[in-house]
């Protein structure tokens, strides 16, 4: 493909897009698709099993299905990362991308930086199209899950719904982009009508730390006041 990289134009932009998160693999990027080469493929620790979830209100009842595929990790993140907040990809360095063009994900490699800054780049090419191309290794995808996590999909999805909730409920998400916030913040809505125990769930842990740190507080006020000489 032809080399579309301008380290001019990234260097005065900072790496805008590679701060909101890794970029997408295609299925043309390994040399393989089959279980034992992704699973080497994912030790290297630079790639994350993630998922695009997509809603449906059945007759009134909401669900949703994980749409599996492969993207450069995010930083903190695990080796599946089915959902939680996008973050700076791991493979961000000081000095750039970790890789050279050639063995960077096609997501990042596709992507067409302009001289006008973040808001002007874009793919030169249908990225949803690309990721779509994983439909065919969903089955494979969901084995690495079970295999690596010791938990289905659905097990994996409910456990980190739980974390995005805690997440949101206790503001972890300064090093987010205000644009994930906001995708994050319009899906919450429909993610609690699915799981309603997550999000019982991730309150009563918060409600847990507001408790400690009352607690905390108040061992900190009184052992200052113990302090204070009594005037009798
Ligand atoms: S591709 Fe665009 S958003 Fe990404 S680092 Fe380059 S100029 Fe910035
Ligand atoms: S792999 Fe490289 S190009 Fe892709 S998001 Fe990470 S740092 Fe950016």
């Amino acid at each position: 493909m032809e080399k579309l990289e301008n380290k001019e134009f990234c260097q005065k932009c900072g790496g805008y897009c590679c701060k909101k998160s890794g970029c997408d693999y295609f299925t043309t990027d390994f040399v393989s698709l089959k279980s034992d080469y992704l699973e080497e493929v994912l030790k290297s620790g630079r790639i994350s099993i993630v998922a695009i979830i997509k809603f449906n209100n059945d007759h009134g009842k909401m669900t949703l299905r994980p749409f599996l595929y492969l993207r450069a990790r995010n930083t903190g993140r695990g080796v599946v990362d089915l959902l939680s907040y996008k973050k700076a990809c791991a493979s961000l360095e000081e000095d750039g991308c970790y890789y050279d063009f050639e063995h960077r994900p096609s997501g990042g490699k596709h992507l067409v930086p302009s001289s006008l800054g973040k808001n002007h780049c874009h793919p030169d090419v249908d990225l949803l199209k690309e990721i779509m191309n994983w439909r065919n290794y969903q089955n494979i995808l969901r084995g690495l899950v079970q295999k690596i996590t010791g938990m289905d999909v659905e097990t994996k999805l409910k456990e980190d719904a739980e974390n995005l909730f805690y997440d949101y409920l206790t503001d972890n998400n300064k090093d987010v982009a205000i644009e994930e916030r906001k995708d994050i913040l319009g899906m919450l809505p429909l993610l609690k009508e699915v799981y309603p125990e997550c999000y019982d769930k991730a309150l009563e842990r918060y409600n847990q730390k507001k408790d400690q740190e009352d607690l905390e507080a108040q061992e900190k006020i009184e052992k200052i006041l113990s302090r204070i000489p009594s005037n009798r």
